[in-house]
């Protein structure tokens, strides 16, 4: 789908999206739409320009979209990731070699936590978890010094939102044309990725949507979303009371993960949207922590682990 391109706008957008499957495998029935998980990337181009904004986690469907890029006819200059997780850079090898070109970059703390992906476990780990869709050569981005770029002149901003369904992630502002490419801090339909997220991760994560509203985009391109998506900055709203109300964190060691509930005293505890019908809901423990001054309650609830399955 394409962009609101406005008439004289020397920069316009459009999105490449394709279902793969999540982590989360062995689902009962009823419950087969957590199997898949839609990544999308975002191609935004000038009048012989493009930049790519995130990539894919397989050859097959990086493959499909560098055939997409190309028949495209701009130049990709640079590709740029707005967070170290596989399933939006291990497709970067595939692209170099197709666009040598263009130049993939990512904020340096990005690319540290690409290096630490790349590490032979944690890739082994990956292989497992995704059989026959981790590329055989694998390569980081380039560490981009400041915070910005430019496509054919126009201003492109990286925006640091810390944690949000990972440590150091960023996204995107094109200023111009009031988008924000969001990564995985905004979700549009789909179960957000809580793996990585404890209590305090949930409260960081509410930091960075509140950042991203701060930048008053038009549209917001979403990392996980449908297939046909409306770009609305309705759901960077939608994804923070989601974070509020929902499940927010595993503890990752514990085999039956067990996750937090974050809730401020006008908000009603609530089970996870759509997908909490297997889900035993007790709390298990209840606290406080403060936020913005504020104090947040929560509570820890042990969780049908299917539903924080990896994306
Ligand atoms: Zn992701």
């Amino acid at each position: 789908m394409t962009g609101p391109a406005e008439a004289d706008s020397p920069l316009e957008w459009k999105l490449f999206i394709r279902r793969r499957a999540s982590a989360t495998q062995g689902v009962p029935p009823g419950k087969d739409d957590l199997k898949w998980v839609a990544n999308t990337a975002t191609l935004i181009y000038g009048r012989t320009d493009a930049l790519l904004v995130d990539a894919f986690l397989s050859d097959a469907q990086t493959a499909e979209l560098a055939d997409w890029i190309a028949a495209t006819g701009k130049r990709l200059s640079t590709i740029y990731i707005t967070h170290a997780h596989p399933d939006h850079f291990f497709g970067l090898k595939l692209l170099r070699d197709r666009f040598p070109g263009a130049r993939a970059i990512a904020a340096p703390q990005v690319v540290d936590a690409m290096r630490t992906a790349l590490a032979p476990e944690s890739v082994e780990n990956w292989r497992r978890r995704f059989p026959g869709l981790v590329p055989a050569s694998l390569v980081p981005a380039e560490r981009l010094e400041g915070n910005e770029f430019d496509l054919e002149g126009n201003r492109i901003v990286v925006v640091d939102i810390g944690h949000t369904d990972t440590d150091n992630t960023t996204c995107l502002h094109v200023p111009l044309i009031g988008l924000v490419i969001a990564g995985d801090a905004i979700y549009n339909g789909t179960h957000p990725y809580l793996a990585e997220s404890d209590g305090q991760g949930l409260l960081d994560w509410l930091d960075a949507i509140d950042k991203i509203e701060a930048l008053k985009p038009q549209a917001v391109v979403v990392g996980h979303g449908p297939l046909d998506p409306d770009n609305s900055p309705r759901h960077i709203r939608e994804s923070a009371a989601t974070y509020r109300t929902s499940c927010a964190s595993t503890q990752k060691r514990r085999r039956r993960a067990s996750s937090t509930i974050g809730c401020s005293p006008s908000i009603p505890t609530a089970s996870i949207p759509d997908r909490s019908g297997a889900a035993p809901m007790q709390p298990r423990r209840r606290g406080e922590r403060r936020r913005h001054g504020e104090s947040v309650r929560y509570e820890v609830v042990e969780v049908w682990r299917s539903e924080i399955g990896a994306r």
